[in-house]
């Protein structure tokens, strides 16, 4: 097999594939269904009608999720140990890609249903869940510590802060520091200005969460963006105290990096049709880009072309060395998005 679980190489990226189930209202239009997913032999089949022959084409992965998979068994199996990862003072990143409405964000933030009484929902996504693991864990073991979070948007190679505070009713101010990536001078980069929030407890999340789509869907409406168009990028950072054996006081830093990438049809549709052809391809650039880096580290073949996009500048630090990358491809059952459908397995798959 690959070397992709090979520790002492450093690489370490992980495909996983998720089917979501029919809507209500695909299934009551009885909408054909031309995907099946094995989960024990982690493969997933598409079935394609080709001159009245159905044609089966069977991709693997390192683990399948189909349609009737619950947020705590894809967390709890796949993102949970990545999270011990990022407790033990590495950096990591997962990514969440597909066409618009195959459960991106059903799969990172939820499916909305509200938080009662501080408990989660049991649609909570891996945001909220990987920050209630880094709670418990760091409450269990009484240490010192401290959490930020910072969630932007990177639309047309262009970054948002979802964070910052609303500044709606003047975007044109001109006074306003715009938002920029710089290089740190140690083959880092850091997002000039970005607002970082200090969390202090798991429910907290669910507030950050809110206010970043607020502010997503007030600058759509705005600039006229779309947000299948966009990516978005939640970092957690914790700081960890830790007294050595001889006693000596050392912090540990962690990062773990949770990315909502463009619609994947993105990809397929750019080009100038539609008249948006310079954001058709700037979203091209980072999904293409993200795909090329990520074989690059696969197949260890050379110079990981890290600047070629904005998204592979910003996750740089996470992608590639001792870091764990967890790429969850998202799909839909539907016959009517077989063609997506098989142009991510394909994507994702390559990315083994
Ligand atoms: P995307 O972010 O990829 O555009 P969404 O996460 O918005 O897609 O999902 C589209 C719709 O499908 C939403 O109404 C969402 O709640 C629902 N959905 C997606 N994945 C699942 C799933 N695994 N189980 C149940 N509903 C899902
Ligand atoms: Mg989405």
């Amino acid at each position: 097999l690959s070397c992709k679980n090979d520790k002492d190489k450093g690489v370490n990226v992980q495909v996983i594939l998720r089917c979501r189930p029919l809507s209500e209202e695909e299934a009551r239009m009885r909408t054909p269904v031309v995907i099946s997913c094995n989960e024990p032999r982690r493969e997933v089949s598409a079935m394609q009608n080709i001159a009245n022959k159905q044609i089966d084409r069977t991709f693997a992965f390192d683990k399948v999720f189909g349609p009737t998979s619950q947020q705590k068994d894809l967390f709890n199996h796949s993102i949970s140990p990545i999270v011990n990862e990022v407790l033990e003072g590495y950096n990591c990143t997962i990514f969440a890609y597909g066409q618009t409405g195959t459960g991106k964000t059903y799969t990172m933030e939820g499916g909305g249903k509200k938080a009662k009484n501080g408990e989660f929902p049991s649609d909570a996504g891996v945001i909220p869940r990987s920050v209630r693991q880094i709670f418990d864990t760091l409450e269990a073991q009484c240490a010192e510590y401290s959490m930020k979070v910072t969630f932007l948007e990177l639309y047309n190679e262009e970054i948002t802060d979802l964070l910052a505070p609303d500044e709606s009713k003047f975007p044109d101010d001109k006074s306003k520091k715009p938002i920029a990536l710089m290089e740190d001078g140690k083959g880092g980069v850091f997002v000039r200005g970005l607002e970082e929030e200090v969390v202090r407890t798991a429910s907290e999340i669910y507030k950050i969460l809110e206010k970043g789509s607020a502010k997503r869907r007030t600058a759509e409406t705005l600039l006229n963006k779309q947000s299948s168009r966009s990516h978005s990028i939640f970092s957690i950072t914790i700081h960890i105290k830790e007294v050595t054996p001889e006693g000596e006081e050392m912090i540990k830093i962690g990062k773990l990096n949770l990315v909502d990438l463009a619609g994947s049809e993105n990809i397929s549709r750019s080009g100038a049709r539609d008249g948006r052809a310079r954001e058709a391809g700037e979203i091209n650039k980072s999904l293409l880009t993200l795909g090329r880096v990520i074989n690059t580290l696969v197949e260890h073949s050379g110079h990981i072309p890290y600047r070629d996009s904005k998204l592979t500048r910003l996750l740089r630090d996470s992608l590639g060395g001792k870091t764990k990358t967890c790429i969850i491809a998202t799909i839909s059952p539907s016959i009517y998005c077989l063609e997506e459908t098989l142009s991510t397995l394909d994507y994702a798959h390559r990315a083994k």
